[in-house]
């Protein structure tokens, strides 16, 4: 797999970074410090598959944090399985060790 980049994203007319960090997860951002800092970290470990799930996931609770867990991963894993099947997007390991744990916080 390639280097991700970090990203700038516009997310409710704010900019936000978007990078990818080893955090044991596959996915992060928390109230207080992400909105203060306006920063997604995503594991790079993850297969494609899971990475979308976990971009939505993310964006979702940056969109609207007072959503509940449960709300947000239903939305994003809808949203990431369409997706997913239009762009023909496997969930096979982005590499030989993608071992990321399988949450999203
Ligand atoms: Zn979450």
């Amino acid at each position: 797999m390639a280097k991700r980049k970090a990203i700038r994203a516009k997310i409710r007319d704010q900019v936000w970074r978007v990078e990818f960090a080893h955090i044991g997860d596959f996915g992060h951002c928390e109230y207080g410090s992400c909105r203060r800092t306006r920063r997604i970290r995503l594991s790079p470990t993850q297969s494609d598959a899971d990475l979308l799930d976990t971009v939505i996931h993310e964006m979702i609770h940056a969109q609207d944090w007072d959503l509940s867990e449960e709300a947000v991963t239903q939305r994003a894993t809808e949203i990431a399985t369409v997706l997913q099947r239009v762009f023909d997007v496997t969930r096979k390991p982005a590499s030989p060790r993608g071992s990321a744990r399988s949450s999203r916080s």
